[in-house]
Formats: structure tokens, C-alpha cells, sequence
């Protein structure tokens, strides 16, 4: 459902993995130690992995920690965990990845407008009601988020229960049929408009915990380790209640906005 376009950097350097000063040559591998599910899957902006041109990570300075900010789970290249270890992949990069790591290939993701602009997120107009509750978005400024469909039509949301509902349950709340582009939510912690189809969400489900509009929600981070940590002082969570995006079906929206679906 989610039809997010990679960017055209990220497609010039697919299966290259060079980082521009020659020094990550491509290697045909027989050391390339990933779980089945990951040697030819997509990346977040669609490239697939060819388990045949990889770089090493030592080759493009792979690391285990953020860098500046830039971390593999926000990268074109990065494969998400498939397999609930916490760890993902890369199709340009051999072995298991940690989305906290970086290295020199680094090439954010952005989804695109057919005419190649960035999709970003926007002001929230002060006017703009959620498109799953109709509470007006503008008044939680903490908690809302949004989204874009192909064809540039918005969405605003007071918070990420609305939002993880509207993209498990689209067709019942949008006002296009053209696919979802792009998603944001609020970070828990920082609070920050962050990536929502990059984002871990802890499976929040007591209304009391914290003290967010519409009650429940599921608790967004942009850094897995925050999520972890969330989940850690939550008796009743553990990281299997730690989810991506694409987990949110409509089981997931019942869970969070039953009383709003058809
Ligand atoms: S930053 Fe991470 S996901 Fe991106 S190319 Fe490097 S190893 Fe792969």
C-alpha cells in the first residue's frame, strides 16, 4: 500500500556501494552471512539486494552507532528487521545491519513527487481536522502527524493512533484513492516530526500510561534503542510489542480505533 519512490541518488549507487573516493569495490561474496529473507529484498526506496555486488562493511566504513544524526534505519539502502532479532539488512553492504549504524553510503530516504521533489512533512493548518477522529490536528502539536498520497493529496492526524489506523484502514478514510507517499509522526521523546514508515512503535495498550489525546496510541520512536528502553520499563511490554510500520493491519486499528471503523 505504501508506494514510497526511492531517490535517484540512491538508484545511482545501488550495487555500486561506492562512496564516491573508489575505496568500496564491489564483491561478489561468499561471505555474505544473512537469513534467507534478507539476500534479495527491497530496500526502503524499493532497490533490491543482489547478494552478488555487495561491498564489505569495512569497505564503506560500516559502524555500529549513528553518525551526525544519519543512521541506516533513515538510509535508502536499509532493509528492515524481517525476522524480530532487532537487526536488519542492506542491499548495497554485505551482512546483518543494526538500523543504529552508518557508514560512507549513507543516502537518506525521501520518498518523491512524480517531478522528483522531496516529499517532507508540512505546517499543520490550523483549520485541518483528523482525517480518522475529525479532532482538529493543530491542537495537539505534541502528538499529530500526517501523511501524503501520490497524487499530493494530505492528511493531518491528532495523533499516531489516527495515523497507523488511516494506513491500515486507507481506503475507509482518504479522500483519494492514490497510493500513501509518505508518512510522519511525533517521536515520544523528542516529540520531533520524524519518518513514520521508518519509525519503531512500541505497542502501547494501556490507555492510562501516558497522557495522550484519544487515549491509546502507539508510542513512536525514531531510534529503535529508544523503543527498547520504553518497552524495558513497561512491565506488560516487550520487544516483541516493538513493530514497524507495515505491521499495522486492521487487527493493530481495531486495537487502537475500533470504534471509528466501518
Ligand atoms: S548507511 Fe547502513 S543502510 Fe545505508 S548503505 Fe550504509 S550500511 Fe547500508
Amino acid at each position: 500500500m505504501l508506494a514510497l519512490l526511492g531517490s535517484g541518488a540512491a538508484g545511482s549507487l545501488a550495487g555500486c556501494g561506492g562512496n564516491g573516493d573508489g575505496d568500496s569495490t564491489p564483491t561478489a561474496t561468499g561471505s555474505d552471512s544473512v537469513p534467507e529473507e534478507y539476500r534479495t529484498a527491497t530496500g526502503l526506496s524499493g532497490e533490491q539486494r543482489d547478494p552478488d555486488s555487495l561491498s564489505s562493511q569495512g569497505a564503506v566504513n560500516y559502524q555500529s552507532d549513528p553518525e551526525d544524526g544519519k543512521q541506516c534505519s533513515g538510509c535508502s539502502y536499509y532493509i528492515p528487521d524481517k525476522n524480530g532479532d532487532g537487526l536488519g539488512a542492506c542491499t548495497i553492504v554485505e551482512g546483518t545491519i543494526d538500523p543504529s549504524g552508518y557508514c560512507t553510503s549513507y543516502v537518506a530516504h525521501e520518498s518523491e513527487t512524480d517531478d522528483g521533489d522531496a516529499r517532507s512533512a508540512v505546517a499543520v493548518p490550523d483549520d485541518a481536522r483528523c482525517a480518522v477522529c475529525e479532532m482538529k490536528a493543530a491542537n495537539f502539536p505534541e502528538w499529530n502527524g500526517q501523511a501524503v498520497h501520490a497524487d499530493d493529496t494530505r492528511a493531518f492526524f491528532c495523533t499516531s493512533g489516527c495515523a497507523t489506523t488511516y494506513y491500515a484502514v486507507t481506503g475507509q478514510f482518504a479522500e483519494t484513492d492514490a497510493d500513501v507517499d509518505g508518512l510522519w509522526v511525533r517521536d515520544l521523546n523528542s516529540r520531533d516530526l520524524i519518518d513514520g514508515t521508518a519509525a519503531y512503535y512500541a505497542l502501547e495498550t494501556d490507555a492510562d500510561r501516558l497522557d495522550d489525546p484519544m487515549r491509546v496510541n502507539p508510542a513512536p520512536f525514531e531510534a529503535r534503542a529508544d523503543a527498547v528502553a520504553y518497552v524495558d520499563e513497561v512491565e506488560s511490554l516487550t520487544e516483541d510489542d516493538i513493530v514497524e510500520l507495515s505491521a499495522f493491519d486492521r487487527a493493530l486499528a481495531e486495537q487502537y480505533r475500533g470504534q471509528l471503523l466501518e
